[in-house]
């Protein structure tokens, strides 16, 4: 079997490889952004300049990054990550995931995926956020603990939930494991998934580990959803 690109399955010359046209449709997001949100600014406003949305809705997280806009070659990817064996896509993603998390890497010292729901966990095999989170502690030298998240309940789709539904939808969702408890207190924490959509999910899991008393989270995912930049 000939490497193909892992986004859209075209032959490649090599493993872990996108094809050129799938690299060159990836939107990165660099500077000037939100120093709290990770949003992009149409214009450079300076370092320090926070967007109008993290004033007037101040997140539980303190910085929250993201490696790439969420158009059409993200969701290939991440389709992949998720429901195929696409070794190469968890790879690729890890990689672009650490870039964005190298910033935050010098005030964190615990890496902790995102959880899926255990029914969810069988029907998709693995989770891609630990997935990629376990790629991002060795990459950057942190500890690992895929198991510190737990999901307390099952949740509604977010999918054709407003943002007040979404809150109330993912509201007491997680929770951190009694055992992990003692490890998670005190520490600064990476929290990692695939996807940032409403942030309704990255909140809900950031306020569970800031019970267990966490001293602080940070946010990186390999993918932002629903952002225009902002003017
Ligand atoms: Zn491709």
């Amino acid at each position: 079997m000939p490497p193909l690109c892992p986004a859209c399955r075209t032959a490649v010359g090599a493993h872990d490889r996108l094809c050129p046209a799938c690299w060159s449709r990836l939107r990165f997001i660099e500077r000037p952004f939100c120093p709290v949100l990770g949003v992009p600014f149409s214009a450079d406003l300076g370092e320090a300049i926070v967007s109008a949305e993290a004033l007037a809705d101040p997140p539980p997280f303190r910085r929250a990054r993201s490696a790439v806009l969420f158009d059409e070659t993200a969701r290939l990817l991440v389709h992949q990550l998720k429901y195929r064996d696409q070794p190469g896509a968890a790879g690729i993603v890890a990689a672009l995931t650490l870039r964005a998390a190298r910033e935050l890497a010098d005030r964190a010292d615990l890496v902790v995926p995102v959880p899926l729901h255990r029914f969810r966990l069988w029907q998709r095999r693995f989770n891609q956020s630990a997935e990629i989170s376990a790629r991002l502690a060795a990459g950057l030298g942190l500890e690992h603990a895929p198991m510190a998240l737990m999901r307390t309940r099952r949740t509604r789709q977010q999918v054709g939930l407003n943002a007040r539904e979404r809150a109330a939808n993912m509201r007491g969702a997680f929770c951190v494991r009694e055992r992990f408890r003692p490890l998670v207190a005190g520490r600064q924490v990476l929290l990692v998934d695939d996807v940032y959509t409403s942030g309704a999910t990255i909140k809900a899991a950031t306020k569970a580990l800031l019970r267990a008393r966490a001293e602080s989270v940070d946010v990186v995912t390999f993918a932002r959803a629903g952002i225009d930049p902002l003017g």
